[in-house]
């Protein structure tokens, strides 16, 4: 399946074709926005999600992922890993999957209540899917959603 997930910077909100940079706190951008963000060059030595303010510290918080993977890279990423580690990675991309699917309907619906707000859609994801691992997929798509659809 191709990828269908949108840019989180609200004003290009433009398809991440073949290549985008993710986040840890579950953040998606295309390349011209995340260099334009400063994601990819940090600026003035850090780095800050544009979409919830997170302080991305580490290398990894905010990487160029590819969308399209090749057979290749399919074959190779998580060779070598053990099943629980596979699993946790696995559970994570879920999770990132099910943010950003939650956060297109919101958006695409603009269905808003009193208690949730702008603010509630930008706490970062980091903290939900680090509390539900590692009991396995389902459990912590589940999980991922409750926390933000009742
Ligand atoms: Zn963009
Ligand atoms: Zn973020």
């Amino acid at each position: 399946m191709d990828s269908t997930l949108l840019c989180n910077d609200l004003k290009c909100r433009s398809l991440c074709p073949d290549q985008a940079v993710v986040t840890t706190c579950s953040h998606i951008f295309c390349i011209p926005c995340a260099g334009r963000l400063g994601l990819t060059e940090p600026r003035d030595g850090q780095r800050i999600c544009p979409a919830c303010s997170t302080h991305l510290v580490n290398p990894d918080d905010a990487v160029i992922t590819s969308l399209n993977p090749t057979e290749d890279y399919k074959t190779s990423i998580l060779s070598g890993l053990s099943p629980t580690i596979i699993m946790e990675c696995a559970g994570r991309g879920l999770a990132f999957w099910a943010y950003q699917m939650v956060q297109e309907m919101w958006e695409s619906r603009k269905v808003w209540d009193d208690e949730i707000s702008a603010d509630a859609m930008a706490v970062p994801f980091k903290t939900i899917w680090l509390a539900a691992l590692p009991k396995g997929t389902h459990f912590l798509i589940r999980s991922a959603l409750s926390r933000i659809v009742r």
